[in-house]
């Protein structure tokens, strides 16, 4: 084979990195992750019949449903990931939680996707855990697509949702479908980029796929309930709009500065075919990683991958910790040998055959994109990178700003020793951020969170693994900037106010906590905003 061959073919790693689309849903609790999750599986041929994600949801313990679904259908699910076929295209994916277990592993977990799916409610536009899941989009360029949802409940006018996308995100809303009638009303979709209309009727509980028929606009309206005056508003906007996806920038969208819009209905199955159809198309493949010397690490290379989420079991009777490995490049093989790039230490890659409890699985090979889930030895970080070829090492994982604080400190004075040893052990592991803070006697220890619930499985940790019984005091820090490494300068220049607090992390990291959004204001106008970072990527 000439050199030319070996450049212009993918191999097969590539290859099979291009039948893969690894994503991650950014939504508000509520705005329909779940029911659309379910229906990317009804549509996508992995489900019959919808029903079983819902019910997962309601009972976290109904393992054994979702067991028997995994072996029915072929769908492999951890807590982690979620996959499925559809012509040939591996979707994995990836679990973004909500509510009370929104975390700094949330956030994480984002880097590990190529692409976003931004849920919204018709109702509600834009709301602050989108926000805060795209900022990390933002962060890292991916590119987003944005699933406009509910549009059969009252809400805001198609053209006001794009105008509330731009407004909260500063990017542009490019619609791709346009909803035939809202609310009540809202009975199709007009897919902008095939120029078809795809009229629905509702199935029993939105349980099977909608019954649907395609036709041109004309003749859709003609079938349609709308009014001669809707009818004629609706040619009006789609006048309007109907070359805007053809203009779309594609160096923008591939950078998440612009993103196409489709609008639906996740629970009436309404929209979820236009969408599908376009999404394998809209959303990239895995792609080559940047090393850490600026290099392009190749698909094709041997196996290489970065971890993103440690997970102990918090179950007492299964001790064993995961770890969740992105892979970056090459082969995966269950029982290949790989380096841990931070220790240089060789570890076998057995698959945790227990994890989460009940929910087993084993995979025994993957391609880029894919998530592995490995036993963690110990050693292995968040952030950590593995390979089996020569030696490579990516920084892709952020240190994201804690939101919530809370001092610590345990009642027992013989219990300091394993208070400060179990924290530092956790904060390496990444679950929490922990800081010394003088409190004129000596320093006190403060721990700062993402998620709330972090504070929890910091104290249940405490107690079952270090046996030290976790005393937590609220106070009043509200918010955080990571400082650059070099920066005796600026921490000079913001010692002088005292409303700001500087400390450092357990890893050295310099960081200031303030008190209230006005300290922060005036500390971004002593020292730059450009020197105080939300998210610190050395
Ligand atoms: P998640 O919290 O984002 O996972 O949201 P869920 O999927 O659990 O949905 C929240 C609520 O909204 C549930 O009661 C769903 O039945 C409902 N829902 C989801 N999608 C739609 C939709 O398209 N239309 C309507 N009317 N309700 C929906």
């Amino acid at each position: 084979m000439t050199q030319t061959d070996t450049i212009s073919k993918p191999g097969r790693v590539a290859g099979e990195a291009a039948k893969r689309r690894t994503f991650a849903i950014i939504s508000h609790p509520d705005a329909g992750k779940t029911t659309l999750t379910e229906k990317l599986l009804l549509y996508g041929g992995a489900l019959h019949e919808a029903g079983s994600i819902r019910a997962r949801k309601a009972s976290r313990h109904a393992a054994s449903d979702w067991m028997s679904i995994e072996k029915e259908r072929g769908i492999s699910v951890t807590s982690s990931v979620l996959r499925f076929e559809k012509d040939n295209i591996r979707y994995n994916l990836l679990d973004t939680p909500g509510h009370k277990d929104f975390s700094e592993d949330t956030l994480r977990t984002l880097v590990a996707a190529d692409s976003g799916l931004m849920v919204i409610d018709v109702a509600k536009g834009v709301e602050e855990q989108t926000e805060k899941l795209f900022e990390v989009c933002r962060l890292r360029q991916v590119p987003v697509i944005t699933f406009v949802n509910k549009c059969d409940r009252p809400g805001m006018e198609p053209l006001e949702v794009l105008s509330n996308v731009e407004n909260k995100l500063g990017i542009e809303a490019i619609p791709a479908s346009w909803p035939v009638g809202y609310g009540q009303k809202f009975q199709g979709i007009y897919d902008l980029i095939g120029k078809e209309l795809h009229l629905y009727q509702k199935s029993e509980h939105g349980a099977k796929k909608a019954d649907t028929v395609i036709c041109s606009l004309e003749e859709g309206l003609e079938k349609s309930s709308l009014s001669d005056a809707e009818k004629e508003a609706l040619r009006e906007e789609i006048m309007l709009i109907e070359d805007m996806f053809s203009g779309m920038d594609p160096e923008g969208f591939k950078k998440g500065t612009v993103s196409p819009v489709f609008f639906g209905s996740a629970l009436n199955n309404f929209g979820l075919d236009v969408f599908l159809n376009y999404f394998k198309e809209l959303a990239p493949p895995p792609q080559a990683y940047s090393d850490d010397s600026g290099e392009l690490h190749g698909l094709d290379e041997p196996f290489s991958g970065f971890i993103f989420k440690l997970q102990a079991n918090m179950n007492p009777d299964h001790r064993d910790c995961a770890a969740f490995v992105r892979v970056t490049s090459g082969q995966f093989k269950r029982g290949l040998e790989v380096v841990h790039a931070g220790t240089g230490k060789k570890v076998r890659m057995s698959t945790p055959h227990t994890l989460m409890g009940d929910e087993r699985h084993i995979l025994e090979e993957a391609y880029p994109g894919d998530i592995v889930s490995l036993f963690n030895p110990g050693f292995f970080r968040i952030g950590s990178t593995l390979y089996s070829g020569s030696p490579v090492s990516f920084n892709v994982i952020p240190l994201f700003t804690p939101e919530h604080f809370m001092k610590v400190s345990t009642k027992d004075p013989f219990k300091r020793k394993q208070l400060r040893e179990g924290l530092k052990q956790l904060s390496e592991e990444g679950v929490v951020h922990v800081f010394e803070v003088p409190n004129g006697v000596g320093n006190e220890l403060l721990l700062g969170t993402v998620g709330v619930l972090q504070f929890e499985v910091v104290q249940h940790r405490m107690a079952t693994e270090y046996g030290v019984e976790l005393h937590m005091q609220p106070v009043s820090y509200n918010s955080a900037r990571w400082l650059p490494s070099e920066s005796e300068k600026i921490i000079e220049k913001l010692e002088s106010s005292y409303s700001t607090h500087i400390t450092r992390d357990m890893d050295e990291n310099p960081i200031v906590l303030f008190d209230s959004a006005y300290a922060l204001t005036q500390a971004e106008e002593k020292v730059g905003a450009e020197n105080l970072f939300k998210y610190k990527q050395d």
